[in-house]
């Protein structure tokens, strides 16, 4: 049940410091990191958490190679640092990736590449990644894949996140140093009074509670100007401008651990990167997005866009009947006013309103956010806190999210190939790809899920690729997981593994689990029509 100031004649709580509106990875990295510095906070999520944006992403960890073009020279120093330190503090789902770029004469002279890749090595300072390097791609078996009309390219380094994950950790980790963390619970509209935010929330049980904090951060993401305009009646000069981007999901397209980068005449980049073992990832678009940020899909024209940007370089075509999986998102960037949506910033920018003429301490700060990346979630936390501290004292002080892991980053001495030998070791009546599944997704919470078992049948009910019921109960527990959804596209990807069959008894299992569950524990599932991004 929701803390509330005054609800049917239950007693009121002292005001929250913040209140958080939106659970993508920018709402759960502030929550984290404001709950750490002894604030009192509250995160509302309509959805399930990371359900929109930050599930949709391409999956980078990275400096963005390509904002160079766009002199982004802040964005991607800091992007850089951060791709270190997210390296560090959670090892489990982030790791390196190497990427191959072809040379294409026609889209970009090799200097300049060279030159790109020169500062990209050097721009965010010590580096523990492989820094970048020519290769013959005729003599290299990185060629194979590629038309033999590539001969030459180069090779750098980034980071590979699980995105949905890295947005539960944050939560997590929030909860467990004293945050209130909502899913499937919406913030109605909220107004200023006697120098506090007082809001409303509903659950989707349909529940509304009143709630009350001293300021308030619009993580709304594509819906950050829809917020201020909508429920908070709050007029502003910035502009979100959202802009599509698409991936499809094919059959793998080559052997190796690397991914590929290529240049597409229109001047735009396309990725095509290993996938869940089995597949190749391909992506992504850039398109104006004017509808309903909830409603995004891909479109036949984007399929064929992609296919074509990655048959320019691969030896074996990919043709739009491959594709088995596809998602689409919406950038909520900040509004620059470039002519093409390409050319937007990538930068974020923090805005700050107060209430006219109010005493800091009474003004009642409300903070929105344009743009971001994944990468620069945490840095952007810092600045959030840094803006809002001098209205909210307890706020002030140094970050400390730079050195502490994520929940399950702590996989000690030998990081993540002795955390897998270890897991191994332990539990050998799971199979190779189990164990590195478990440790990937759930690093040293993976002993966790294994608890007690001594054998396969201490697992429970199995739902296909490697999914247990253990798994489960420790994903709906500890994890906010509800739908079969929830579970199979954002906590993990197994959606890509498991058959309809699957599907339907893990539904089978949740609905039981829920009918027997004590009321309190009861939680709603998402509204039909939500399910995106998967
Ligand atoms: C195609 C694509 C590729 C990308 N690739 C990369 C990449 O490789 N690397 C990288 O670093 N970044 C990448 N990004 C950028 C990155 O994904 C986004 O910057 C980031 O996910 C935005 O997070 P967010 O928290 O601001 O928004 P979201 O994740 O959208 O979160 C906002 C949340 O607010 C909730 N909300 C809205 N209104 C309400 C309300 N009234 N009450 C309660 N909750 C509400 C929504 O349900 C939503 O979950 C990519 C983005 C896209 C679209």
């Amino acid at each position: 049940m929701l803390s509330e100031a005054s609800n049917g004649g239950e007693p009121a709580r002292p005001p929250y410091d913040l209140l958080i509106v939106g659970g993508g990875i920018n709402g759960a990295g502030i929550a984290r990191d404001a709950v750490g510095r002894g604030a009192s906070v509250l995160l509302v999520e309509q959805h399930d958490l990371a359900s929109h944006t930050s599930s949709a992403s391409t999956k980078l960890i990275h400096g963005g190679l390509r904002y160079l073009e766009y002199y982004e020279f802040r964005l991607v120093r800091e992007a850089l640092i951060e791709r270190e330190r997210l390296l560090r503090i959670a090892p489990h789902i982030i790791w390196p990736l190497s990427f191959v770029l072809p040379h294409s004469r026609l889209v970009r002279p090799a200097w300049m590449l060279r030159l790109g890749l020169f500062l990209y090595d050097h721009l965010g300072g010590r580096m523990t990644l492989p820094r970048s390097r020519g290769v013959r791609l005729d003599r290299d078996p990185l060629g194979v894949p590629l038309q033999p009309a590539f001969k030459r390219g180069f090779v750098y380094s980034d980071g590979w996140v699980q995105d949905s994950r890295l947005v539960v950790l944050n939560a997590m980790d929030a909860r467990t140093r004293g945050a209130d963390i909502r899913t499937r619970t919406t913030l109605v509209d909220a107004r200023r009074v006697d120098g506090l935010w007082q809001a409303t929330l509903a659950d989707a049980a349909g529940g509304t509670r009143t709630v009350r904090a001293r300021a308030l951060v619009n993580a709304a993401g594509p819906w950050v100007g829809s917020m201020l305009r909508d429920r908070l009646g709050i007029a502003t000069t910035k502009q979100v401008r959202l802009v599509k981007g698409s991936h499809i999901v094919v059959p793998r397209q080559f052997e190796g651990e690397q991914a590929y980068i290529f240049q597409n005449p229109d001047k735009r980049i396309v990725f095509a990167i290993p996938y869940e073992r089995q597949f190749t990832l391909i992506g992504t678009t850039d398109l104006p997005w004017t509808a309903d940020p909830g409603q995004v899909e891909i479109s036949a024209e984007e399929i064929r866009y992609l296919c074509d940007s990655v048959n320019r370089y691969l030896r074996s075509p990919v043709s739009p009947a491959d594709v088995v999986w596809s998602y689409a998102g919406v950038r909520p960037l900040y509004d620059d006013a470039a002519r093409n949506a390409s050319a937007v910033t990538r930068d974020y920018v923090l805005d700050v309103d107060v209430a006219a003429g109010a005493h800091p301490a009474d003004a009642a700060p409300l903070l929105s956010i344009f743009g971001g990346k994944i990468t620069t979630y945490r840095r952007l936390a810092e600045h959030a806190l840094e803006k809002l501290a001098p209205f909210l004292p307890i706020l002030k002080g140094s970050g400390w999210t730079a050195g502490r892991a994520l929940p399950g980053g702590d996989l000690g001495p030998g990081g993540f190939d002795a955390a897998l030998a270890r897991l191994r070791k332990d539990a050998p009546f799971l199979s190779a790809e189990e164990s590195w599944r478990l440790v990937r997704n759930y690093g040293s919470r993976a002993w966790t899920i294994i608890g007690d078992a001594r054998g396969p049948a201490d697992l429970g009910e199995s739902f296909g690729g490697g999914l247990t019921a253990r798994e489960v109960e420790y994903l709906v527990r500890q994890e906010w997981a509800v739908t079969a959804e929830d579970i199979l596209w954002r906590r993990s990807r197994l959606g890509l593994h498991v058959t309809d069959e699957d599907v339907a008894r893990l539904d089978r299992y949740l609905r039981d689990r829920q009918r027997d569950a004590a009321p309190e524990d009861r939680r709603e599932p998402c509204p039909a029509g939500v399910a995106l991004a998967g």
